[in-house]
């Protein structure tokens, strides 16, 4: 494996493969990739054929959904990537009760833009509608509501999985529970889900109540965010990482809950997609599309201090607890209002996000320190956003009662060594105070650290179910082989 970039080559191989290509696959934000033989079937059939000739060729395979994934879960070198972005039709959706069947490579947004015009949204949905359901059950993803709603896989009502024999079987939460919450969020390692069928959620309109608050320093943050728990359904933190000392932790504070019908002036309206569509304009006049290519010119240490403290003053002077209507889109998927924002980063590097999950208790001491270690780094976050979440019982999971913190980083060929070797020392503060790590949002962090965050016997379970799902170890990854190796 190596840093991003792109590569394309043919594959000597003959048979059901021979038409794939070895190329460069990357994780979102392209500080890695890897070569790969990508393949894309459209049915189990194809599937099942796939794994056939990988299990006879003695192969290993990589699951790949829309490689939202920051880091190196979609990708490895030499494997087959079976990118499932094909398999993705809606197999069956019953507007009377909000049960929808999908495969794998259905994407969020395909998910609610099928069923919001009929009152019905995915009751958590990550900050981008572009992943695949496959590749956010298969994280576990959680949204702003996490600490009330859980995660996607607390929806999910069964799936069918396919472990790498090629044999489909159902898995149902009541019927076969350790299997259930072993699968979901094991990033690929215990099957590929083929099917899945999820319970939405019922919503009057298509609208959130937002309001905005600013806040000046971390305590502040912290102590505000789970104070507006009770009263709000969404509550999500943004923090200037460049502010020091006093002003540590400064930033805003976004606080949402659903429009019912009678507080929105036409609430069928606001049901329909015209009136969910992201603005394809900046200002009414920039291409949103090209907004990345602007974007370039401040994402740099001194321009994203400047950006950082331009939107601090501002939330704090025209947005102070400022209350608005917000299509549920505009609100849910921010980050997709600018496409292709992950280009404006170093093109010799790209970016990395690092996510920790810290118990409330512990939550502002181990943040402040992460906070201070990018100071002495001289490496502060570009972006900082807190979350406040709730622990659950899959087995990997990566929750705890508490608050996250997700920093991302601009990675470069000169600053990537020690930017790694910060990421070390980030993440020691989290494993003292017990708070876990998300692979989705991680592509640094040694077997280690992570192994250092699980529950007692946990390791054993997951081994074990393991070694009877895929005993030659054909499903894999580069996240997988990182951070599931053997750390002593
Ligand atoms: C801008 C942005 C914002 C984000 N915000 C959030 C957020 O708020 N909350 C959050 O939790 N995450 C968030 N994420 C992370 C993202 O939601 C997850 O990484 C998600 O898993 C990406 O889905 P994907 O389809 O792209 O899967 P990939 O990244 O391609 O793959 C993810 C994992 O799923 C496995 N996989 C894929 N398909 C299958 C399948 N059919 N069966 C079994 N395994 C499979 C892969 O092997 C891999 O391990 C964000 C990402 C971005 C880029």
């Amino acid at each position: 494996m190596r840093g991003g970039g792109e590569g394309e080559e043919q594959t000597p191989d003959s048979g059901p493969l021979s038409a794939e290509k070895l190329a460069s696959v990357a994780g979102f934000g392209r500080a890695v990739a890897a070569a790969g033989y990508v393949s894309q079937p459209q049915s189990v059939e194809e599937l099942q054929e796939i794994l056939e000739v990988a299990s006879s060729r003695e192969w290993k395979v990589t699951l790949r959904g829309t490689g939202r994934s920051y880091g190196d879960a979609a990708l490895r070198s030499e494997a087959i990537v079976l990118d499932l972005r094909r398999m993705n039709r809606i197999l069956s959706w019953d507007r009377e009760s909000g049960v929808i069947d999908i495969e794998p490579g259905v994407t969020i947004e395909q998910m609610w833009q099928s069923t919001l015009p009929q009152g019905w949204w995915p009751p958590v949905v990550p900050g981008t509608m572009r992943p695949t359901l496959g590749g956010c059950l298969a994280m576990n993803v959680h949204g702003k509501n996490n600490w009330q709603a859980g995660t996607v896989g607390d929806h999910c009502l069964e799936f069918d999985l396919m472990p790498p024999s090629g044999e489909v079987r159902t898995v149902r939460p009541d019927t076969d529970a350790e299997l259930f919450q072993a699968v979901i969020g094991s990033f690929g390692q215990l099957g590929v889900l083929t099917r899945i069928r999820m319970q939405l959620k019922r919503v009057e309109t298509g609208s959130v109540r937002v309001t905005a608050v600013p806040v000046g320093d971390l305590g502040e943050m912290l102590q505000r965010m789970d104070g507006a728990k009770d009263d709000h359904e969404y509550v999500v933190g943004w923090l200037d990482a460049f502010a020091q000392g006093k002003r540590l932790g400064r930033g805003q504070i976004h606080l949402a809950s659903y429009l019912a019908a009678k507080d929105h002036p036409s609430p069928q309206e606001s049901l329909n997609l015209e009136s969910q569509s992201l603005p394809d304009r900046v200002f009414g006049v920039l291409p949103k599309s090209k907004m990345w290519w602007f974007a370039r010119f401040v994402t740099n240490r001194f321009g994203m201090r400047w950006v950082n403290s331009v939107k601090y003053f501002h939330a704090r002077i025209f947005e102070r607890n400022k209350t608005y209507d917000q299509s549920l889109a505009a609100f849910q998927f921010l980050l997709d209002y600018m496409p292709g924002w992950e280009r404006a980063y170093p093109a010799d590097g790209g970016l990395i996000q690092h996510q920790s999950f810290v118990p409330a208790g512990s939550a502002e001491e181990v943040f402040r320190e992460q906070l201070e270690i990018c100071h002495r780094y001289r490496m502060p976050s570009f972006l900082a956003v807190l979350k406040c979440h709730r622990a659950d019982d899959f087995l990997l999971s990566h929750a705890v009662d508490g608050f996250s913190l997700a920093l991302d980083f601009p990675v470069t060929a000169k600053n990537r060594q020690r930017l790694w070797a910060m990421i070390q020392e980030l993440s020691q503060p989290v494993v003292a105070a017990g708070g876990r790590f998300y692979p989705a949002k991680d592509a640094a962090i040694s077997a280690q650290l992570f192994q250092a965050t699980w529950r007692e016997g946990q390791l054993a379970r997951f081994s074990k179910l393991k070694s009877e799902i895929d005993p030659r170890g054909r499903l894999t990854s580069a996240l997988a082989e990182r951070l599931l190796l053997p750390s002593h």
